[in-house]
């Protein structure tokens, strides 16, 4: 049998860049995979999904013509082609993963892998059948998520929908109900409002994405107020019937009960880990909460054994599950480097204005204790957001008062998922406020609302 120095279960963003790294150490390296290469992300995720939002942009967009002094008639929507160029980006992608697996010489195995006593990976075909065995090293356990329900309401792919149904509907429903605002929930309420959907969105907890700073998600609550999605907040789910044509909804506010008849219900209320038929037991790998529990090295309990991604639990976002999956094989291979730091990681939804984050919120900031000092600066007040129509949503920062250390940040506007990554390498470098302020950002450009924005925290802003 060859032995593997890496085998590496599952072939989404984590796991292929994990066996890129691999082999760039110079290990012996296969990928498991059992459907397509790029995993959800590639082909049911951010990929898709981006080119979507993309194209209710470029709509909107086109319905706001008049405000830049062109003439454009009545812009018509083509709904199977908005569908049809989303599948496009996604399966050139995916082929793309399969030249890079070829050109680094990663042995790709199709099937489904999971772990035996000895702690080697079997694949089994699709009726199950074990294929083959490989000796391992090391193994990378990368199988990711899949949407979670909740209790009484099951996906039938017709009328309750998950994402993936969402992102390839053969018709644009007339109205739709969210449950959930994480970044899934607006996304898509951002989406088919976009289009003309009428959007119910419906969120157990107090704010529109939950794990962002409260001022951003009210701002961001009101924006989508404005485009005509009703956002229901502290909301209750207390039944969702199917009838015939359509679905009754029973939902709570504030202890009084609504009900509302839709054409579809897409459930977002989060992943679960796929943990199942993987041999975590036979291997004796320890599960917490539906995750596969590691420690900062992304070592599971059992020797050899890495777990990285979704199945290994929070932050479950594709850009952490490439660097666990990188420092996953970097210590397997015996490198000297630093675990990751998972306050680092951005997190960003690409709704309309576009909300992206690093580091500690102003509230996290206070409860950890700093002696925090904020600085703001919208949109409004820069050059270029008046240049280019863009003059919703703010950048707030928060610094720890004595040293002006940057502790995090946060954007609600126009590109902030692309402007988030300066806050992301200034948090890295624990950069200052003079820092971000001695930098000379270009102008005009949305990008000088950070420097704006620091300044603003000590009074030193110039455009304000
Ligand atoms: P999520 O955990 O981000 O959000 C789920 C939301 O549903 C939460 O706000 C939660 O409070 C709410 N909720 C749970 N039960 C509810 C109920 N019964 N009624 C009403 N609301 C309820 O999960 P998601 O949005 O489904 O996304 C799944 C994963 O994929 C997350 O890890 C997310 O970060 C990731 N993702 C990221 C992006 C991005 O980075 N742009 C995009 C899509 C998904």
């Amino acid at each position: 049998m060859v032995v593997y120095d890496v085998v590496i279960i599952g072939g989404g963003p984590g796991g292929y860049s994990a066996a890129i790294r691999a082999r760039q150490l110079g290990l012996k390296t296969a990928l498991v995979e059992e459907a397509d290469l790029g995993g959800v992300c590639l082909n049911w995720g951010c990929i898709p999904t981006k080119a979507l939002l993309k194209q209710a942009e470029v709509y909107q967009l086109l319905l706001r013509a008049d405000e830049f002094g062109l003439k454009v008639g009545e812009a018509e929507v083509d709904w199977t082609a908005v569908i049809g160029r989303s599948r496009q980006v996604a399966e050139r992608l995916s082929k793309g993963v399969a030249y890079l697996m070829k050109k680094n010489e990663v042995e790709v195995f199709t099937g489904r892998g999971r772990l035996t006593p000895s702690r080697n990976v079997a694949v089994a075909d699709a009726k199950g059948t074990i294929v083959t065995e490989l000796e391992a090293a090391n193994v990378v356990l990368a199988t990711g998520s899949r949407p979670k329900s909740i209790p009484g309401v099951e996906f039938d792919g017709e009328q309750i929908l998950s994402s993936r149904e969402a992102m390839i509907a053969e018709k644009r429903p007339n109205s739709l109900a969210i449950i959930g605002a994480g970044a899934i929930g607006v996304e898509f309420a951002y989406f088919y409002r976009a289009y003309g959907s009428e959007v119910l969105l419906l969120e157990a907890l107090p704010q529109v994405l939950p794990r962002e700073d409260e001022e951003i998600a009210a701002g961001l609550a009101d924006s989508l107020v404005r485009q005509g999605i009703e956002v229901a907040t502290g909301a209750r789910v207390v039944e969702v019937k199917k009838q015939k044509r359509q679905i009754a909804l029973r939902y709570q506010v504030d202890g009084e009960e609504q009900s509302r008849k839709v054409d579809r219900v897409l459930v977002a209320t989060g992943v679960q880990g796929n943990i199942e038929g993987l041999g975590l037991e036979v291997a004796g790998v320890h599960v917490r909460n539906g995750a596969i529990e590691v420690n900062g090295r992304m070592e599971t309990n059992a020797k050899g054994v890495y777990a990285i991604g979704d199945v290994a639990g929070a932050p479950q976002l594709a850009h952490a599950a490439v660097q666990e999956g990188i420092a996953a094989v970097e210590f397997a291979a015996g490198r000297q480097r630093p675990e990751l730091d998972r306050r680092q990681v951005p997190s960003c939804t690409y709704c309309q204005p576009q909300v992206a984050s690093v580091g500690l919120s102003e509230k996290e900031a206070r409860e950890a204790g700093h002696d925090v000092k904020v600085g703001r600066f919208p949109f409004a007040a820069s050059g270029k957001g008046q240049a280019i129509g863009e003059t919703e949503g703010l950048v707030k920062l928060v610094f720890d008062a004595q040293y002006g250390e940057l502790l995090g940040g946060a954007i609600l506007g126009a590109e902030a998922t692309e402007l988030v990554a300066e806050l992301g390498l200034a948090l890295h470098l624990e950069a200052t406020y003079e820092e971000l302020l001695f930098t000379v950002h270009a102008h005009p450009t949305l990008s000088e609302a950070i420097m704006e924005a620091a300044g603003e925290a000590f009074g030193e802003a110039i455009n304000l």
